[in-house]
């Protein structure tokens, strides 16, 4: 998920123009800073983080969805869990 922070945003369009797989968009209205700031195409961005590392105004950020979160966190724990185990069975 893309979050655009209004207030650094000057809407350059980089981070629209290079995101390889075009998930993002110029608005179709001025913001109140008179910007076409970028929106998000829903279901189109892969979390490369692309976007956030050209923006030459930190004005973008990639928020890694909490379902994807939990499964990583999950991965390894069940990972440490698993080699503890058979190291602890491997030794007896
Ligand atoms: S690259 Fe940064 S400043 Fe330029 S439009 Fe995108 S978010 Fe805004
Ligand atoms: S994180 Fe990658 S895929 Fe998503 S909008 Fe940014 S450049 Fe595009």
């Amino acid at each position: 998920m893309i979050e655009v922070n209004k207030e650094y945003c000057k809407g350059c369009g980089l981070c629209i123009r290079f995101c390889p797989v075009d998930a993002l968009e110029r608005a179709e209205e001025l913001n109140e800073r008179g910007i076409y700031e970028p929106i998000e195409i829903e279901d189109k961005c892969t979390g490369c983080r692309l976007c956030e590392m050209i923006c030459p105004d930190f004005a973008i950020i990639v928020e890694e969805e909490e379902e994807k979160k939990s499964s990583k966190k999950e991965k390894v724990l069940l990972c440490c869990g698993v080699d503890r185990k058979k190291k602890a069975g491997g030794r007896s």
